[in-house]
């Protein structure tokens, strides 16, 4: 499927960056640019109790143009599709951080949340203090009783408009967290979609869906919800999707179901594609319906706030609102995505220049020297720290030069920007690797690990940062890499990914390979590197092999169930290329 119009756009690589400066421009004065991609607020006041938003770009206007007056102070903005790395959370926490805590908002999703965690602990470690509240709002992808597993969806418009408005008089940060959390219990939404949006630097679809069809309950990556079924007329699906949202009210043992009388904000949204012509069409039945019921609508809100590039498809957005939230609601607010009140934006009086102070990006540890000539002669024993770098460099090059093969197994079961975050990842660890002279094994994977963590954003940079981050943790001044160095490196990196991402092997991640490559190693500790190496690559091949018959229970391709088995992991082919690379290298 490739009819999708041109993209205008210049390297698409950058176009998170881009849009981000275009974005510092369009608020014209009300908001600057922080250091990597942050988007924080001119005059955030002394004792705010401040708000932070975030997520991957490529959904546009969410979450970034969502700062602004009486909404979110900051904004932690991730590549194309990606939850952004946690040295952008950090540093778009320190630059809103008014010394009454900052409250974390933002779309339940694994990538994003093992970013916030790690960011979190960056900023408190700062001194920071810092608390979460997770918007998994879309009822299609749990049930009630497990509504902690639910995505966040477009519901977040109206959860970051309460709790923007929320902060302006919150007193503390658990003030903030409790009214927010209960904007969350209060709002619910599902998505429908027509056809997928595409990727911008690969042009592929986010998914596939026959013509004619609606995927209903549909994520806004294209994850499965509902299921398919074919388009009926608007008025069918506006009903057939309110009446799952009351449905869902109901069966929550949390909430009181919606009844005559209550008062609610309704939200109607495209997914891009979707023209204002059709929203209104569902507007018109979704009143009348909702009329007809007794629930009245305090306030309306339409338009294309949560997209997904040019997927076609509307989200319905239910928020019930007592007394509190009504007031809360009726602040006026202005964002360049929402606003409730007209006039011009005010400029503020800013006290930092429009394209940002921090100073942020990887430290640079190691010098950087002209590049020796790697004797390459290795022992069968292990590998001296040059030779380790080599190989980091040629593993990167694998990785690199697998972006296609990566992207389509995401795609098959996930949102397609696996390869992408890899690309990435590994293209800056080869910038930061090449041509410096590492005292140490400690230092050359610290490194990599660090360019991993800081550029990739998405579950993957948080799971692979970890794989290189547990070398660093490992070898402390270890000069040789060995068999040992070896199995402590994958056994450190199974148990700090399993503890950062909470999956299992079996789960149908990169784990299932990690795991087996960590046992082959162990058990072949005393043998020379040439054999253990051998054997963690056989191994890994095997768990990568084993995990086409495993159904995923963890991050994005969990709803798929069923649907995901014979086809491997798109993290476990990652591991499989990193340790054969490094068995091809060993053995050469
Ligand atoms: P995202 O899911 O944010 O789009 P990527 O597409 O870059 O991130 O990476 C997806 C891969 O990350 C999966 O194939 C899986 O191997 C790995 N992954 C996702 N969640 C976890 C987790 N909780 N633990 C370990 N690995 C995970
Ligand atoms: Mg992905």
């Amino acid at each position: 499927m490739s009819n999708f119009a041109p993209k205008l756009l210049n390297d698409p690589l950058k176009a998170a960056d881009e849009l981000l400066e275009g974005l510092v421009e369009a608020y014209n004065g009300q908001c600057y640019k922080v250091g990597t991609r942050s988007i924080v607020k001119n005059d955030i006041p002394d004792g705010k109790v401040s708000l932070l938003v975030g997520g991957g770009a490529g959904h546009e206007p969410i979450y970034h143009a969502m700062v602004g007056t009486n909404m979110a102070d900051g904004a932690a903005c991730g590549d194309i599709f990606a939850a952004p790395a946690p040295n952008i959370v950090q540093e778009a926490t320190s630059a809103i951080d008014r010394g009454n805590g900052v409250l974390y908002l933002y779309g339940n999703y694994a990538g994003d949340v093992m970013n916030f965690n790690v960011g979190a602990e960056m900023a408190e470690a700062e001194g920071a203090e810092v608390k979460t509240v997770l918007i998994a709002d879309d009822i299609a992808s749990a049930p009630p009783e497990r509504k902690k597993d639910r995505r966040g969806i477009a519901g977040l418009v109206p959860i970051v408009k309460l709790a923007g408005a929320a902060s302006q008089t919150a007193e503390t940060l658990e003030d903030l967290a409790a009214v927010t959390e209960k904007a969350c219990l209060q709002t619910r939404s599902i998505g429908a979609a027509m056809a997928p949006g595409s990727i911008p630097a690969t042009g592929k679809p986010t998914f596939e869906l026959e013509p004619g069809m609606v995927g209903l309950g549909m994520g806004i990556h294209g994850e499965a919800g509902v299921g398919e079924i074919p388009l009926p007329p608007a008025d069918e699906l506006t009903v057939q999707m309110l009446d799952l949202i009351l449905e869902d009210y109901e069966k929550d043992a949390d909430v009181e179901a919606l009844k005559s009388g209550d008062e609610i904000v309704l939200f109607i949204n495209s997914l891009g594609a979707t023209t204002m012509m059709e929203c209104l069409v569902c507007m018109r039945k979704a009143a009348e319906y909702l009329e007809e019921k007794g629930i009245e609508i305090f306030d309306v809100v339409m338009g294309p706030y949560v997209t997904c590039q040019e997927m076609a498809g509307v989200s319905f957005s239910v928020t019930r609102v007592d007394e509190e939230l009504k007031q809360l609601w009726s602040m006026p607010c202005e964002s360049f995505c929402y606003s409730k009140m007209e006039g011009p934006i005010k400029g503020g009086t800013a006290t930092v220049t429009k394209t940002g102070n921090a100073n942020t990006g990887v430290a640079k540890k190691a010098k950087a020297i002209a590049q020796k000539a790697l004797n390459l002669s290795k022992s069968t024993e292990g590998l001296s720290t040059e030779q380790a770098q080599q190989m980091a460099l040629n593993v990167a090059a694998k990785i690199i030069a697998a972006e296609p093969i990566l992207s389509q197994a995401d795609r098959d079961l996930g949102d397609g920007d696996h390869g992408l975050g890899m690309q990435r990842g590994f293209t800056a660890l080869t910038k930061q690797v090449e041509g410096t002279q590492f005292e140490n094994l400690r230092e050359l994977y610290q490194t990599a690990g660090t360019a991993l963590l800081s550029t990739m954003g998405g579950a993957s940079g948080v799971v692979f940062g970890s794989l290189y981050l547990a070398g660093g943790k490992t070898m402390h001044g270890a000069e040789f890499f060995g068999s040992h160095e070896l199995s402590h490196l994958l056994s450190q990196a199974l148990k700090d990914v399993m503890s950062r991402g909470g999956a299992k092997p079996g789960d149908k991640t990169m784990i299932d390979a990690l795991h087996p490559a960590a046992e082959a190693a162990k058990a072949n500790i005393d043998k020379p590197l040439s054999e253990s190496i051998k054997a963690v690559a056989e191994a890994a091949e095997a768990g990568k092999e084993a995990s086409k018959d495993m159904i995923a229970t963890m991050g994005r391709a969990k709803t798929l169930g069923e649907k995901t088995l014979g086809l491997p992991d798109a993290g476990a082919i990652s591991v499989t290329i990193i340790l054969k690379t490094m068995e091809e290298f060993i053995n050469a």
